[in-house]
């Protein structure tokens, strides 16, 4: 027993695996994958008969490449004609028979129709065991007491991640954040949990919250993790120090909800940032692509594009080259960590990407560039649009709010050196549009960092 505790990864054969085998098994389930998916689904039917390609032509990754991808915007599509013409959302995309789909879940998107994830009891399996990989990584074990303060509704972070826990072997507590951050606190009390799941922006609440709502701090609480989850922001060495300092705790990002791609980052200091692992690749191919030509991008060291998956060994909704439009940057070279697998960084969103006189920017940077500002400033803005992007007439407009001590005297010299911090790091000359502490809302799901007036 205790060296079953003491084993560093969860599914060693596997995760441990030397990189031209992992291929090898790679290849082997990816060319299943497209016979199954041509049977089974008149849409990767179509995508294959597009380029003229029969699934036995798929040899090799390179012949992969040539089907085209798909947009979150097609699958919606397909939705929307599977319910006309079948009855049901999943018809044209799931490739097993309907007595066979057990979960249904949905992207964690804010805006439009949400898109489905269809699953089949493998699938469940599947992903229970990425939750396990990354958690055991993490080193958490069964004894530990994780609280679940994510929406649990219909996102695929939310069930689907209880459940994963669950078969690792630690305990769940799922208490969502439906239910306000004063539900949160009393669970807390209630079950003593050792590891909090949440987003960085929940957490920060916490931190400012806490001596007001309980007469304590972030830090008595006692949590000895701190999962970033459901938004950017655990990437950020700010935000890491942040929640490190606030909580007292380990901080990790990860992310992965209910399908098959997987990642967690390593056991680092909060000021240190080497990206995640991937710990599903055995189920799920990555490419990179150009996010305007949708061209391949190789995964060489410090590669950038657009993420572009396909499910491998997957039964009820197996995408097949799906463009989620995040942007990823990978790494191949060994970790210092040790921890196998290559890594990447999520920069953002394509659709959120700006381009103010020829310069790419990504809110992401914006508020890791504020964040060196607190607490002159709270960290909490917003990008003020008057025509959606990318294309930005400068000046690049941001709202920010200035923190609890600064008078409205002392904005000027403030804006001053943050603008120097913004010409030198993010290439970019914004103007300032201050707010006081605690005027802009915040979101506990998912921060939106763009607001366009319409
Ligand atoms: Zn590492």
């Amino acid at each position: 027993m205790a060296f079953y505790r003491e084993r560093k990864l969860w599914n060693e054969s596997i995760e441990a695996m030397p990189r031209d085998e992992l291929r090898r098994l790679q290849l082997n389930r990816l060319r299943k994958q497209v016979f199954y998916n041509y049977q089974s689904s008149s849409y990767y039917r179509q995508k294959l008969d597009e380029v003229g390609a029969r699934p036995e032509d798929i040899k090799t990754f390179d012949d992969f490449a040539r089907i085209p991808v798909m947009t979150k915007d097609e699958h919606r599509k397909a939705q929307e004609e599977s319910i006309e013409r079948y009855g049901n959302p999943y018809a044209l995309l799931a490739c097993a028979p309907r007595e066979k789909i057990v979960r249904i879940n949905s992207t964690s998107g804010t805006t439009g129709t949400p898109t489905l994830y269809t699953l089949t009891q493998h699938d469940v399996d599947v992903v229970n065991e990425m939750h396990a990989r990354k958690y055991w990584r993490a080193g958490v074990r069964p004894g530990d007491v994780m609280l679940q303060a994510l929406s649990l509704s219909m996102f695929t972070g939310g069930l689907p991640l209880s459940q994963g826990i669950i078969y690792m072997g630690a305990c769940v507590v799922p208490v969502g954040i439906e239910g306000g951050t004063r539900r949160v606190l009393d669970f807390v009390r209630l079950t003593s949990p050792s590891a909090i799941i949440a987003t960085p922006s929940f957490g920060q609440h916490l931190i400012e919250k806490c001596p007001e709502l309980i007469g304590k701090t972030a830090k008595d609480l006692g949590f000895e993790w701190f999962f970033c989850a459901g938004e950017p922001g655990g990437g950020n060495p700010e935000v890491r120090k942040m929640l490190a300092s606030g909580f007292g705790a380990k901080v990790f990002d990860h992310t992965g909800g209910g399908h098959a791609f997987h990642g967690i980052s390593c056991d680092e200091p909060p000021d240190q940032f080497s990206g995640m692992h991937f710990v599903s690749e055995d189920h799920c191919l990555l490419e990179l692509v150009d996010p305007s030509t949708k061209q391949t991008i190789e995964l060489t060291d410090g590669a950038v594009g657009e993420m572009v998956f396909t499910f491998l060994d997957w039964e009820g909704g197996p995408f097949m080259r799906y463009a989620l439009g995040d942007m990823l940057k990978v790494y191949t070279t060994p970790c210092p960590c040790g921890m196998p697998g290559i890594r990447f960084k999520i920069i953002g969103r394509a659709d959120d990407m700006l381009i103010v006189k020829g310069v790419n920017i990504y809110p992401e940077a914006i508020h890791s560039a504020l964040l060196k500002f607190v607490p002159q400033v709270t960290g909490i803005f917003r990008i003020l649009l008057d025509t959606p992007g990318p294309l930005v007439k400068p000046p690049l407009r941001i709202k920010l709010e200035f923190g609890q001590d600064v008078g409205e005297e002392d904005l000027p010299a403030l804006g001053k050196k943050i603008l120097a911090h913004f010409k030198e790091h993010v290439r970019v000359a914004p103007r300032f549009e201050w707010v006081p502490h605690g005027t802009i809302p915040r979101e506990m799901k998912k921060t939106k960092f763009i607001e366009v007036a319409s």
